[in-house]
């Protein structure tokens, strides 16, 4: 039903009224403009009727509709679920297959199983075939019939949404890698290590399939990660490339394969164990001292003719087993893992597989730390980020092992050469001024550079310091553009009730604030449709009412979390590509002990159960203004950790909510150690750099190396780190375009690294004999 004409129902309502009037009889020209008064009135009147109703009309009818996947969606995984919500009850049978349509690309229509909820507010759409991977497809809504609310009025337009399924993961492959990441079908996990290799700044690396291990192909590599057991062939093979002087690390290593490494089967797998790390081994001296946990089976071995690494534990006393094992064979080295490090990471950072889907702690909804709930993780290590330091273990030993036949550069985890930064984010919960306080006080705490008045532009747009609203200057740098690290930002989630004008959104968005939808869901446990519409529909009226783009960034309202990874896997479907939900707390489980939930000091991409890699990276809110801990020190303590000695570096996720004083303690905790305070989109955007950030066509005649460097443009600086020893040479000079470019000593988890700063372009490194002595300069910040 349309609401009436509104033209036709004021004339009729002008014209009901007149008649009484056209009765009487006036004979004065007094009573002639009486009768053009009160005319006038009745058409304003009837005026004023006929617009109430349109309003009311408009009010009640069906406005729009929140699709899940969001219109525009990409990388939407294929079992996710399919949903359309309406913003009124409708009735069921106007939302059927009549009025909703999924179509291909090419425009044909896609088979579903249509099924609307029992308040018909809400359908969902199964697809009776699986979606095609990589294949695009519209729904349709009220293009051939159109749904029509319970009170009998249509939605007001046809509505269609487009969204892209992810497409089947493929091994990114480099024919130049010098680094080989072997994933086949055995280990589910295998295709995580590439994500290790990327977080550890290792992107010199290939992943292929073990067939493609040819001769050919392993005399140009430096160094195999076998990620599950090899056939008989391959692993001939990969013995004879190690006894020639290949460098080959294997993990879980069976059978005839045993004795290249030095080890002999010692009997069944355990589960559930500690490592602990060997303080004297190159690669594992700089790792935490402490036993920590690893996730999943560990196999046992018999030392033979090999060194541990790092050997297994009970938690408190080592066992008589290695964990980690290398020996040299022939020319080369080969190095056993006794457990699948990816499945050890993933586990450490996203919870128990089995724990998925229950309540745990008792205290609903289900959120990320019921996953974790009560002892998978070993509170008493929660002081060590554990993924961190094992997978570090594994960036240690690739770069030691391949030094002789290859110095592999790294990059560095933060912007500037940072250790630490906080990504300063809150939930506003419909405050009145916090999330506007909040930026000013990070605005008035900003060098002067990073300043300029929001207020007082020139009319080009320009601020007092002639930078525009990006932050770039006439010459189009943009050293203190919105990205800088070094001007305080700050992420805020905001409720669809929190009052923020726009036109403030926007001024702190081109300052370098984000601003987003902190999505409810009511603090319930919902499905996933129900989640993906919340996301979609909330964060769609946020950007629209603020004039924002889309969010990439988000952190739920109660932390609620489903499954496994269905909560990532759905937002990455609204275009998240960040979350914040893994949340350290409660209080009564925690005890006042800070630390890494997740094992983890950097945001990660999520595993899949079947370990498919998602798009979509986990940050952890490490510092939390009501989990009991105080807040002061809480902060105090994961900082000075990342600076300090221990080197558990991070960029720390936080929350608060504008209710208490846990913004000023973030904020000055970290300013008085020169902590960079970011956004979450901020620390995406970083991300995504440090990625397309290349090292390429490295080459290596025992004492020069020379590579390209392909630098992801931005603010910020980026560093590059090479080890400083290579067998019986010593890194001497580092040239770009035959220039010298400065570089400083540090060491890292124990190992020296040369960092210098990364420009595009062609390097040339001199190693040196050791003998010569050489003044490095250290420099510790
Ligand atoms: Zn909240």
């Amino acid at each position: 039903m349309r609401p009436p004409a509104p033209s036709l129902a004021v004339v009729g309502c002008i014209g009901l009224l007149s008649i009484g009037h056209t009765k009487q009889r006036y004979k004065t020209r007094d009573a002639m403009r009486r009768i053009t008064v009160r005319l006038l009135t009745a058409a304003i009147l009837c005026l004023v009727v006929a617009a109430s109703t349109r309003l009311l009309f408009d009010h009640l009818s069906p406005r729009d509709v929140a699709l899940m996947p969001r219109d525009g969606a990409t990388e939407v995984y294929p079992e996710l679920p399919i949903a359309i919500e309406f913003s009124r009850a409708m009735m069921p049978e106007t939302i059927g297959a009549a009025a909703i349509v999924l179509r291909d690309d090419a425009g044909t229509e896609v088979p579903a199983a249509i099924v609307s909820d029992v308040g018909g507010r809400s359908v969902r759409l199964t697809p009776r075939a699986p979606l095609r991977p990589g294949a695009a497809y519209r729904i349709a809504v009220g293009a051939a019939s159109t749904p029509a609310s319970t009170l009998g009025l249509t939605l007001r337009a046809p509505a269609e949404g487009r969204f892209t399924v992810a497409a089947a993961p493929v091994l990114p492959d480099e024919p130049e890698a010098p680094v080989l990441v072997a994933v086949g079908a055995k280990n589910p996990l295998g295709a995580y290590y590439a994500e290790i290799l990327r977080a550890e700044g290792l992107n010199l690396f290939a992943v292929v399939a073990p067939q493609s291990l040819t001769p050919e192909r392993l005399a140009r590599a430096s160094l195999v990660l076998m990620t599950e057991a090899p056939d008989g062939a391959l692993a001939e093979r990969l013995s004879d490339w190690v006894e020639a002087g290949g460098n080959l690390i294997a993990i879980r290593p069976e059978g005839a394969w045993l004795p290249l490494f030095g080890l002999a089967p010692a009997g069944e797998p355990l589960a559930e164990r500690y490592l602990q790390a060997d303080g004297e081994a190159p690669a594992a001296r700089g790792i935490a001292r402490e036993a920590m946990q690893i996730h999943g089976p560990a196999s046992r071995y018999a030392l033979e003719d090999a060194t541990a690494l790092a050997r297994l534990s009970d938690g408190t006393e080592p066992l008589p087993w290695p964990a980690i094992a290398l020996r040299r064979a022939g020319q080369g080295q080969a190095a056993a893992f006794a457990f699948d490090l990816a499945t050890s990471v993933v586990r450490l950072r996203q919870g128990n597989p089995a724990f998925a889907g229950q309540e745990r702690d008792g205290l609903p909804p289900r959120r990320p730390n019921d996953l974790f709930f009560p002892d998978y993780l070993d509170l008493s290590r929660v002081a060590i980020p554990q993924a961190d330091e094992q997978q570090r273990l594994l960036a240690n030993l690739i770069v030691t092992m391949s030094a002789g036949r290859l110095p592999l550069p790294r990059i560095w985890y933060l912007p500037e050469e940072r250790r630490a930064a906080i990504i300063l984010a809150g939930d506003d919960h419909a405050t009145r001024h916090g999330t506007l306080n909040a930026y000013k006080r990070l605005v008035a705490e900003s060098p002067a550079d990073c300043r300029p008045e929001i207020r007082d532009r020139d009319p080009s747009g320009r601020d007092a310091s002639g930078r525009d609203s990006s932050g770039r200057d006439s010459s189009g740098r943009d050293s203190s553009g919105p990205d800088s690290w070094d001007c305080p930002r700050a992420t805020s989630y905001i409720t669809p009730g929190t009052p923020l004008p726009a036109e403030q959104a926007q001024a702190y968005a081109a300052l370098g604030f984000e601003t987003a939808a902190h999505v409810d869901t009511g603090c319930r446990d919902v499905d996933g449709a129900a989640l993906g519409l919340a996301l979609s529909r909330q964060a769609g009226e946020v950007a629209a009412r603020l004039g924002l783009p889309a969010q990439t960034t988000h952190r739920l309202h109660c932390i609620a979390w489903n499954g496994w990874a269905d909560t990532a896997k759905i937002e990455r479907a609204a275009g998240i590509r960040l979350d914040l939900g893994y949340y350290y707390w409660p209080g009564s489980w925690i005890r006042r002990r800070p630390g890494f939930m997740t094992g983890s000091g950097f945001p990660m991409r999520f595993a899949d159960l079947d370990g498919r890699v998602l798009d979509i990276y986990q940050a952890a809110s490490h510092l939390v203004n009501e989990n009991g801990i105080e807040q002061r020190r809480g902060i105090e303590v994961m900082l000075d950790r990342a600076l300090g000695p221990e080197q558990f570096f991070g960029a720390f996720g936080s929350h608060y909510d504008y209710s208490d004083g846990y913004f000023d303690h973030l904020v000055s905790a970290a300013r008085e150690r020169g902590v960079a305070l970011i956004s979450a989109a901020q620390m995406l955007r970083w991300l995504d750099r440090r990625e397309a950030t290349r090292f390429e066509a490295l080459a290596w005649n025992g004492h020069d190396l020379t590579f390209r460097v392909r630098l992801d443009p931005g603010p910020e600086r980026v560093t590059g780190m090479l080890p400083v020893s290579v067998v019986s040479h010593r890194l001497a000079a580092i040239t770009r375009g035959g220039h010298r470019v400065p570089f400083r000593v540090e060491t890292i988890k124990g190992l020296d690294y040369a960092m210098f700063d990364l420009e595009s372009g062609p390097y040339a490194v001199l190693y040196d004999e050791k003998t010569s002595a050489m003044p490095l300069p250290a420099r510790l910040r």
